[in-house]
């Protein structure tokens, strides 16, 4: 374990009585707020906060924030959730106080600034996806997942049609089997060809009255565009079915082809990928939906609208078919900010000119990192593609997880590993549209050097970050979820 300093927590550098800041006296006022309150209300203790003077509080959050990379310090290649730098602008426009600073619970007339910029996000999401009826509740793409497969429950409930089976893709991620489940569907897995799409015989073979969805992800998790995708919609609609579209890889088509123009039904967007919404540490996210009119009516409720005599915006509850609230409020309206901040940055043209270059970037590297790896499926991609490590394996022994490990030494974000689980050793890469020439040749290069290595060397790799292998099986099986110290002032 070289390299590997240990990190206090911050209630083992606290000293009792060591302060940042002084604060005057209270005013008798603030200081009898506690009768007010009520005695019952009032703490007994001091709370157990951790004491320390400011420069210890600001080296200690920068100490901490270098542990990891991040997208502002290192290339991400992470296939499957597009991790593209997030715009210093998006930040400044989404935190203007007339957007920020406003309460939820204010009435409607207060806030009209602000659902304006809500409702135009609708209707953006609604024309890039083909799919006009929108909904921006969701707090991330697996909840709009959700949320979808809740409308399309709703609707058949509606039509009185017995369906209980979610049809979903081999390379599906993992998340649209487990919103299946959770929205109460069965599922059943759909194969997928030598070619990586969707194999046609299997997809036919498992169609049937009692199919209510099939989602599928296209371009594909590996970035290929099914264009068997026009059959497929129609045989899902010939027994009565509908299309989700998984809209993670939404980076790779837009302004170029629309979900709803190809058939899909019922669809959503992931704002923190596809339009540059920070989301390192696992959020926060969103997740719109966008479905088509005839499942208007089913969309969770209060839905943003515009009353055309009024030509106010206003929140819109009574729809009796309404599968209600999914979420409090009106969505994680801070990613959602960023996200109209971006489209409306780029404008028409520019979203396209970004699927272009993403995909060109992509492309770029399949065509370098072709020569030392196995590419399984495709010549061409789309923005991401999957090689694997499985000859390397065989050969030299170095595994997928090694040349993961190992890059971080040369600087760079490991790409996804092990998915999707139908390529063997899986190395899922996506570039992005803003890596310049420069970091796609570094990153190439980098890579090409690790497949010559000597395997002892990679084996315990990375040697140059804080900490180099963690035990992935343990931190599993027996996670430690909360630090134990002598000295834990919370044990007192
Ligand atoms: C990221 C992703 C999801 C899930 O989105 P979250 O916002 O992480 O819940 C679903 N499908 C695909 C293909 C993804 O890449």
């Amino acid at each position: 374990m070289r390299n590997q300093q240990a990190t206090k927590l911050i209630f083992e550098l606290s000293r009792p009585g060591r302060r940042a800041a002084c604060l005057p006296e209270l005013e008798p006022m603030v200081a009898n707020a506690g009768t007010a309150l009520g005695q019952e209300y009032l703490a007994e203790d001091d709370l157990p906060l951790p004491e320390l003077a400011e420069p210890d509080v600001v080296r200690h959050f920068t100490n901490l924030s270098t542990l990891n990379m991040s997208v502002d310090s290192h290339f991400y290649p992470l296939g499957s959730c597009t991790m593209k730098y997030n715009p210093k602008r998006n930040e400044r426009l989404a935190g203007l106080p007339g957007l920020i600073d406003v309460h939820p619970l204010q009435p409607s007339e207060s806030i009209q600034g602000l659902l304006s910029v809500l409702h135009g996000l609708q209707s953006m999401l609604g024309e890039i996806s083909g799919l006009p009826a929108v909904s921006l509740q969701p707090a991330a793409g697996a909840h709009g997942e959700l949320t979808a497969l809740m409308v399309a429950a709703a609707y058949f409930r509606d039509l009185g049609q017995q369906r209980p089976v979610v049809l979903t893709a081999d390379s599906a991620h993992g998340t649209n089997p487990a919103s299946a489940v959770m929205a109460g569907f069965q599922t059943k897995t759909v194969l997928s060809n030598s070619d990586g799409l969707v194999d046609m015989d299997d997809l036919l073979a498992k169609l049937d009255q009692r199919t209510a969805v099939f989602m599928l992800t296209n371009p594909n998790t590996l970035g290929l565009f099914d264009h068997q995708i026009c059959q497929i919609t129609q045989a899902v609609h010939d027994v009565g079915g509908l299309v989700y579209l998984d809209g993670a890889n939404m980076n790779a088509i837009l302004g170029i082809s629309r979900p709803g123009d190809f058939g899909a039904d019922l669809m959503h967007f992931n704002p923190h990928k596809t339009f540059s919404g920070p989301h390192g540490g696992g959020g926060p996210g969103a997740g719109p939906i966008c479905v088509r009119d005839f499942l208007e009516p089913y969309l969770p409720t209060p839905a943003i609208v515009l009353n055309p005599d009024t030509k106010q915006y206003e929140f819109q509850s009574d729809r009796p078919l309404s599968i209600g609230r999914v979420r409090s409020f009106f969505g994680n309206t801070g990613v959602l900010l960023r996200a109209y901040c971006y489209i409306r940055t780029h404008g028409p043209e520019g979203l396209r000119r970004v699927s272009e270059d993403a995909v060109l970037s992509a492309n770029y590297l399949l065509s370098k990192v072709k020569h030392f790896l196995h590419i399984p499926h495709g010549d061409r991609c789309m923005h991401e593609f999957v090689a694997s490590a499985a000859g390397l394996k065989k050969q030299h022994g170095i595994s997928a997880m090694d040349l993961a490990k190992r890059i971080l030494d040369f600087g760079f974000h490991a790409p996804t590993v092990y998915f999707p689980l139908v390529v063997d050793e899986a190395v899922m890469i996506e570039p992005t549209e803003t890596e310049s020439k420069d970091t796609l040749d570094a990153f190439a290069a980098a890579l090409f050097r690790i497949t010559e290595e000597d395997q002892e060397l990679l084996h315990d790799a990375p040697h140059s970050t804080r900490i180099s292998r963690p035990d992935d099986v343990a931190a599993a099986r027996k996670p430690q979820l909360r630090w134990i110290s002598a000295e834990d002032p919370m044990e007192r």
